[in-house]
């Protein structure tokens, strides 16, 4: 199977007036054709800047990546422009590129129609949902038609209902687009729901301690919502929860 996303040994220092910080150390992992990997792990571990490596917008200290076709990236917060509509944001990156074309648009359109926001085209952003805009978001990310999709902890500004609901319909949207995904989170249920694999990135400096591959026993399709009742939603949740070692801290005192 080809890889798409290969990481090898990389590390990452930043180094600051207070002097080095070790964000990354001797990280390695490959996503495949289609997967969806889910990178869990605490705050200020390092995730972000893992993404911000793979687009190319931050330069490793040491260490190879390789990708294998177009990135779309999406960030936590949609980034919607509220004084154009959602057509006119959705096309906004193609416009600046002055890759527009029929065909671009023609796809743009059937994303609208299978993903119930074509009613909601000539609308602006605060007429809708957030979990709405969140599709929009998607959807403009996916109109450059990107081989890799990075997810950056995308339901964090959504209240826990909107979140598994979003997450159920944005899951729905990389299967049948069939694009490889890299979804950043702190949250261990959405890993395990959202994710084929689930790789734990420990404390700083951030090393992959343990993957995953999740395998559900489910009498209906996998989605994130359904992931929760498999019987083995539970016994990787507490695998999950031991590996992030979230006692870690508090614990100290007690001896
Ligand atoms: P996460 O996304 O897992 O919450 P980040 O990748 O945003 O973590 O940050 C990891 C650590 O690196 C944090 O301690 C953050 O303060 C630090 N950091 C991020 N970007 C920079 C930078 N440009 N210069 C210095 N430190 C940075
Ligand atoms: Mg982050």
């Amino acid at each position: 199977m080809a890889s798409m996303v290969e990481v090898k040994d990389l590390n990452m220092n930043f180094y600051t007036m207070d002097g080095e910080l070790q964000v990354l150390k001797d990280v390695n992992f490959t996503v495949e054709e289609g997967e969806i990997l889910a990178l869990l792990g605490p705050s200020g571990s390092g995730k972000s800047t893992l993404l911000n490596i793979l687009t190319k917008l931050l330069k490793p200290t040491s260490g190879d990546v390789e990708i294998k076709g177009k990135i779309g990236y999406m960030f936590q917060r949609d980034h919607l422009l509220e004084w154009r509509t959602i057509m006119d944001n959705i096309t906004i990156a193609l416009e600046i590129q002055k890759k527009l074309t029929d065909e671009a648009k023609e796809k743009i359109e059937s994303l609208l129609k299978a993903y119930d926001l074509w009613d909601f085209r000539n609308r602006y952003p605060r007429e809708l949902s957030g979990g709405m805009r969140q599709r929009v978001a998607l959807i403009r990310t996916l109109s450059i038609n990107p081989d890799i999709l990075l997810l950056d902890e995308p339901f964090s500004a959504l209240d826990y209902q909107t979140r598994i609901l979003v997450s159920d319909d944005i899951t729905k949207i990389i299967k049948r687009e069939r694009k490889t995904t890299i979804l950043v989170t702190h949250d261990i249920s959405e890993a395990i729901s959202m994710g084929d694999k689930v790789a734990v990135l420990s404390k700083r400096p951030a090393k992959i301690k343990s993957t995953y591959d999740i395998e559900l026993t489910l009498n209906e399709e996998k989605t994130p919502l359904s992931a929760r009742k498999a019987p083995e939603f539970k016994d990787y949740f507490d695998l999950l929860w031991k590996d992030l070692d979230v006692y870690n801290k508090e614990e100290k005192n007690e001896g």
